[in-house]
């Protein structure tokens, strides 16, 4: 019988309060510290969940625990993992992993030159929507992907209207908020890699000046494939979706960009229209039971660290070429 995963939680947040406790719970693993740079909330959030340590120092919070969940601001993420890394201590780390290329190069290889086994948060790979269309187009149900289109628009809950509308050093903003979170589903889907990106940023009002709280962008992927995406944060009554357009048939997701189960695939092609079979289950919770199977040795995560720094990678791209009005290229990994 294998020992229970011990958890630090690096981060007293809403997507932990939200989701991730209950994922780790329900998945096996048992949460023995938090980290707040707030004693008196840390202190708050741990008695609310039943969390026997809180602490606002790091070294204090990694102590006698085998992973750690990242979910701070982003800016954060850095040092934090780093530390976990240098305790050769897992680590799930939230998106993006860190508000530049080169320090979330640096954790991923730092995680691997631990041993440990690193995951970025990228939740919709673990939705059956998502899995279903991943596999329709693997099987060749649409023929040769041609375009895809994501919407990822809507408008932020009121525990959201933070940081991510005003605190340019944390990574505001919906490029690094969302495109993130649209890079890795398409990469997922389709299996290709995205190499260059064009982008128009928008500010509709609800962020400061200077950050978007909106933006358009296109992405040339590998194997000759188009992607057009919209993230907003300004935008009440969209629905959001995915479509992937092939030489044969098109996939279409309807309202599948949310946190929780949810949303429709349709598959159209010469014989109809029809809805594709889903099993809908807890991204997250899918997500921790992946994470802890690579622990113990049983396959890899469901988004790795490296899958992280694409997507971040991606997004980068994307907000230089908001400022320059130009495709640029989506730094690849081997450019060290
Ligand atoms: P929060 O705004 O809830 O928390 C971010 C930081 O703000 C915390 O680390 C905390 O500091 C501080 N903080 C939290 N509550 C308060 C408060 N009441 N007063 C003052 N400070 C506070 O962040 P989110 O949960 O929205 O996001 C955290 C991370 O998770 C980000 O990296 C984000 O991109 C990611 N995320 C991922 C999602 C996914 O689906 N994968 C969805 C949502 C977010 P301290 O910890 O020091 O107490």
């Amino acid at each position: 019988m294998v020992d229970s995963t011990r958890w630090a939680l690096i981060g007293a947040t809403t997507i932990a309060r939200e989701w991730m406790i209950n994922a780790i719970r329900e998945t096996g693993g048992e949460i023995v510290s938090v980290m707040s740079s707030d004693a008196a909330r840390g202190k708050a959030f741990a008695d609310e969940f039943g969390i026997p340590r809180s602490t606002t120092d790091l070294d204090e919070a990694l102590r006698d625990i085998d992973a750690v969940y990242i979910s701070t601001t982003n800016e954060r993420h850095f040092a934090e993992c780093m530390a976990a890394a240098r305790a050769r201590k897992h680590v799930l780390c939230e998106k993006p992993l860190a508000t530049s290329y080169e320090d979330a190069a640096a954790m991923v290889s730092a995680c691997r030159d631990a041993g440990v086994v690193m995951a970025t948060n990228h939740h919709l790979r673990n939705a059956a929507t998502h899995r279903a269309m991943q596999e329709a187009v693997a099987q060749g149900r649409i023929g040769t992907p041609l375009a895809a289109r994501v919407v990822h628009a809507g408008t932020l809950p009121i525990q959201m209207l933070g940081w991510r509308l005003h605190t340019k050093g944390a990574g505001a903003g919906a490029l690094l908020d969302l495109l993130v979170h649209d890079t890795d589903l398409l990469r997922f889907i389709l299996g290709q890699e995205p190499l260059k990106v064009v982008t128009v940023a928008q500010n509709g009002g609800l962020a400061i000046e200077g950050i978007e709280d909106a933006a358009m962008s296109l992405i040339q992927f590998s194997g000759n494939i188009i992607a057009q995406v919209h993230d907003s944060f300004t935008t009440r009554a969209q629905r959001t979706s995915c479509e992937v357009h092939g030489t044969t048939g098109s996939l279409v997701a309807i309202n599948n960009m949310a946190q929780g189960p949810a949303g429709t695939v349709t598959l159209r092609d010469a014989e109809g229209e029809r809805e594709l079979p889903l099993v809908q289950e807890d991204y997250y919770v899918r997500g921790c039971r992946a994470f802890h199977a690579a622990i113990r040795g049983e396959g890899r995560p469901a988004v790795t660290g490296e899958d992280g720094l694409k997507s971040l990678a991606t997004a980068l791209a994307a907000r230089k070429a908001a400022q320059t009005g130009q495709f640029e290229p989506v730094r690849q990994s081997s450019e060290g």
